[in-house]
């Protein structure tokens, strides 16, 4: 069966700093993303929902090239790649996706995790301010300042100095963010933030994460969170079997998709 392509859209916004065009990303001869496009407005936030294995991770890691595609068209806050078989080529130049647009990359997109994914022997203060200083030569003092305030902004400075391991998980990814934040990216990616949490501690993280969005924070999420999903986003991508099932508003994708599968997957969340 042929997912239905009628929700989806083809004309990207004019404001994009997303921009996927027919990603397809294999492992061996598994086709996990199999011809996605997608388009993320400035300023908008992006859900994306599909069944486990339908490649929404790996649509992810592939915006900060985390994984690269093997074919397709990316241009990710004005930097454009394109990739072939051969390897990716960037767009005007058609150079090689190079060291220094892979770190321009790294400091324009930050990524939160399901598991943290933060330095254990590093206390909550190094693991904020240490990417700045590493990734974009910023200076300790500068860093930790930066560290601070974002901290604050996810109330977790009063932490500063502790370790990870006597963080609770929410606590823990509230840190995460707060590492993602003092990189000061245009984009942020999450990445099931919450799946890992006890249910007590689900919505703090939702918390700080709508408070992001109501920012205006470009932002592009995977959740199985439907309800936030479906508050906090501008769109909604629905992920079938590595290709866009249905992409369209939150009213649309929730209420009436054209897409069965689609309908069959938020059903129970309706
Ligand atoms: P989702 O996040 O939607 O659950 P993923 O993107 O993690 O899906 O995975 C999609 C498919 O790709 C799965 O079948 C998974 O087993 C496969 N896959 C993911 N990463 C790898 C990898 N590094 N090597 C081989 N297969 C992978
Ligand atoms: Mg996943």
């Amino acid at each position: 069966m042929t997912p239905s392509s009628s929700d989806c859209t083809d004309t990207p916004p004019s404001s994009a700093v997303v921009e996927a065009r027919h990603l397809v990303k294999r492992y061996g001869d598994v086709d996990v993303l199999r011809d996605v496009s997608l388009s993320v407005a400035e300023g908008t936030v992006t859900t994306i929902i599909g069944a486990s294995g339908s490649g929404k991770s790996t649509l992810l890691r592939c915006m900060n090239l985390l994984e690269r595609p093997q074919q397709g068209q990316l241009t990710i806050a004005d930097e454009s790649m394109r990739f072939t078989a051969q390897g990716p080529r960037s767009g005007h130049t058609d150079m090689p996706v190079s060291r220094h647009q892979l770190q321009r990359l790294r400091v324009k997109v930050a990524m939160v995790f399901q598991q943290f994914n933060l330095w254990p022997h590093m206390t909550v203060l190094g693991n904020v301010s240490e990417p700045p200083v590493r990734v974009k030569g910023v200076s300790r003092r500068k860093a930790n300042a930066l560290a601070m305030h974002y901290l604050e902004r996810v109330g977790m400075a009063e932490r500063a100095d502790a370790y990870p391991a006597f963080l609770s998980g929410g606590q823990q990814q509230r840190v995460a963010i707060a590492r993602a934040l003092a990189m000061e990216p245009q984009i942020l990616l999450f990445d099931e933030p919450t799946s890992a949490l006890d249910p007590e501690r689900v919505n703090e993280v939702l918390g700080v994460i709508r408070g992001l969005a109501d920012e205006g924070r470009t932002m592009l999420m995977v959740t199985h969170e439907m309800a936030f999903a479906r508050d906090v986003s501008d769109q909604i991508v629905f992920l079938d079997r590595g290709v866009v099932g249905a992409a369209g508003s939150p009213e649309r994708i929730f209420e009436h998709s054209d897409n069965e599968r689609c309908r069959r997957f938020i059903a129970p969340a309706a």
